[in-house]
């Protein structure tokens, strides 16, 4: 069953954006997925919120942007009155915490990796686009409440969902998120069909720890599983991370080379080790090959340092 209902049909849809913004006419749908699971999203599919719907109430994964709530609770309306519960945080993100002081207020319990609360007590939280955005602190109520360090399991509407730590792929507490029963797995923003990985330098990411955690993914996945991604429109399956990683490996070993051969960062740029993939892979204005490239080009060592833009 797949069915799309829209929420708040007010003015044309607004262009994605990562800033806390302007939110007039922004309208979130809400797709089943599989089994107890659907997905939350908003125009051009930024944050996705996974949800878990039963009996024995609602649990979420990720919160999008504060002015979003209201729009948020609508549309889990649409398929469900039982309350919501618990909040599981992928990652530090502001457009994937930004709800959680509003949840938080209903009485939602919030759940994080170690590192990823630990974010919350800085000052003011980077974000890797722009060469290095910030946003501000979130207030002390948006804290998870309860942290782990490796996996919690919660079991919930008759399956068990499972939390768990990934290699520091985008950020150093990604967390990944699979519902066992109904065979769903959310990636948070170690996976997006938008573009190309975002490691997120500022927070601990790393390449090789994207390279890892996607394998992970890959692992876990089996023919029928349904994908969840950070940042996209589609639910997508085991092959497309498969697509994914080997995409990443490609243009890892062509600037690896490079890099042997003595080149520095602008031969390499100047190469487009991604032309091959940049029709498919450059959705998101905001994170291009000139953003990745150089990502790339230093974790493996290349010369030089990468500029503080
Ligand atoms: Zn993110």
């Amino acid at each position: 069953m797949l069915f799309t209902v829209t929420v708040l049909g007010l003015s044309a849809t607004t262009s994605f954006s990562y800033s806390q913004g302007n939110f007039t006419g922004v309208e979130l749908s809400i797709t089943s997925v599989a089994g107890n699971v659907y997905m939350i999203q908003r125009p051009g599919g930024g944050g996705n919120i996974g949800v878990q719907v039963g009996p024995d109430g609602v649990l979420l994964v990720d919160s999008l942007f504060a002015p979003l709530t209201d729009r948020l609770v609508a549309a889990l309306k649409q398929v469900t009155e039982e309350d919501i519960r618990f909040l599981i945080n992928t990652h530090i993100h502001i457009d994937h915490v930004g709800g959680n002081e509003n949840l938080a207020d209903m009485g939602v319990l919030i759940f994080a990796h170690d590192n990823t609360r630990l974010r919350f007590f800085e000052e003011r939280s980077r974000y890797p686009r722009a060469g290095g955005s910030y946003a501000p602190q979130q207030p002390v109520a948006a804290r998870p409440l309860i942290t782990f360090n490796d996996t919690m399991s919660f079991h919930l509407n008759g399956e068990e969902v499972r939390a768990f730590l990934a290699p520091p792929a985008h950020t150093d507490g990604d967390s990944f998120v699979y519902f066992a029963g109904s065979d769903v797995l959310h990636l948070g923003d170690v996976y997006r069909t938008t573009g190309y990985p975002i490691v997120d330098i500022y927070n601990g990411g790393t390449l090789r720890g994207t390279i890892a955690a996607i394998d992970q993914a890959i692992d876990l996945a089996g023919p029928d599983t349904k994908v969840i991604p950070g940042h996209g429109l589609e639910v997508v399956g085991r092959d497309e991370l498969v697509e994914f990683r080997d995409m990443i490996l490609d243009i890892q070993g062509q600037v690896l080379s490079m890099i042997r051969e003595g080149k520095k960062l602008d031969e390499v740029m100047a190469a487009q080790p991604t032309a091959a993939y940049d029709a498919q892979w450059t959705d998101d204005p905001g994170w291009g090959p000139v953003d990745f490239v150089p990502i790339v080009y230093y974790e493996l060592g290349g010369s030089g340092r990468l500029a503080d833009r």
